[in-house]
């Protein structure tokens, strides 16, 4: 690991400044993900800036019914939580399902939002990777390709989204809120992650220097009969081949409302819009739950290994639905 210096602010205005104007500098929150990158070589910040004293690290209810995370917020204690345990279940089963006990008391809010992609070839130095070197190439195109996208990859990256919080917050429509030396503004989740297209290594809308403080869910009441449901090659400390969040509203067997998204299929945290159309004002039934399944995926571009994924995705999607549909009661899975 390269020698770099280090610098343990305790309030944003201080840790916004650190890293202005320091092009190789990098925040650093858990440390679940940088610190391995930084092993690997893949990062190679001359400067970090240790954000674990800011005062980020609350869970508050805003007058308007919107719920505001401090970027510090544990993944454990947000899991655990109850106002995001009984309104938004979703987002606890979607952290639940990542990583382990130990990593989730690491792992932040914020961090979460700017995980690296578990590809492989990213991490193997040896290999051609247009996102850890820019123009190189891309080893995955011709490797071993189980756990890439089948959705909004590019010739350039293939890679997935490592994520299931995020997943979630995309489902939800949570807003994330960014501070650099320009101010405060707020991204939407549906602006905040990139997709690969010929600049892979440019994976969100953020600037260098903008630090994550907060996410904002919305005031949602059908959240509070949501579900995250994820299928992996164990049964714990295993990425996504395919997970979905799902939050569903019906009247008189009638689809009012939905909300969707996917992971493990797409270098970002993937809306269902598609499917979403297809569902809005049909009968939720089985047949309806297929058909937004097979409009979702009708684009699909799967790799030579992992095909499967098409076929799992649609069963987890009408699956998640049809569970939803019939009890609505979240459960770990
Ligand atoms: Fe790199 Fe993306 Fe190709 Fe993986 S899929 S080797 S991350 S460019």
């Amino acid at each position: 690991m390269r020698s770099f210096s280090y610098v343990r602010p305790t309030d944003v205005p201080t840790a916004v400044r650190a890293i202005t104007g320091s092009p190789n500098a990098k925040f650093l929150a858990g440390g679940t993900n940088l610190v391995d990158l930084m092993r690997q070589g893949v990062e190679h910040p001359d400067t970090v800036v240790d954000v674990t004293g800011l005062p980020l690290t609350t869970v508050d209810e805003q007058p308007d019914g919107t719920v505001r995370i401090g970027a510090l917020v544990r993944n454990s204690h947000l899991a655990a939580h109850p106002l995001i345990r009984t309104r938004y279940p979703m987002l606890t089963l979607a952290i639940l399902m990542g990583a382990s006990g130990q990593l989730r008391n690491m792992a932040t809010v914020g961090g979460n939002l700017l995980q690296r992609t578990r590809c492989h070839y990213f991490y193997d130095r040896t290999t051609a990777c247009n996102k850890r070197d820019p123009g190189s190439g891309c080893a995955a195109l011709t490797g071993y390709t189980r756990n890439h996208a089948i959705l909004g990859a590019s010739t350039s990256c293939i890679a997935t989204n490592p994520s299931d919080l995020c997943v979630a917050l995309r489902a939800l429509d949570a807003v994330v809120e960014v501070e650099s030396a320009q101010g405060r503004r707020r991204v939407p989740m549906a602006r905040f992650h990139r997709l690969p297209g010929n600049t892979p290594s440019v994976e969100t809308t953020l600037a260098p220097e903008e630090l994550i403080t907060a996410v904002e869910l919305p005031n949602l009441p059908m959240a509070a009969m949501s579900r995250y449901r994820k299928v992996r090659d164990r049964a714990s400390y295993a990425f996504a081949l395919v997970s979905v969040a799902a939050a569903l509203e019906t009247e008189s067997g009638v689809i009012t409302d939905v909300r969707l998204a996917l992971g493990g299929v797409a270098p970002t945290p993937w809306r269902a819009s598609k499917a979403e159309a297809v569902l809005k004002n049909a009968l939720a039934t089985t047949a309806s739950f297929q058909a937004a399944a097979e409009a979702e995926l009708a684009e699909a571009v799967p790799q030579p290994d992992n095909a499967f994924k098409v076929d799992l995705a649609r069963r987890t999607i009408t699956a998640t639905l049809q569970r939803l549909a019939t009890d609505g009661s979240p459960t770990k899975q």
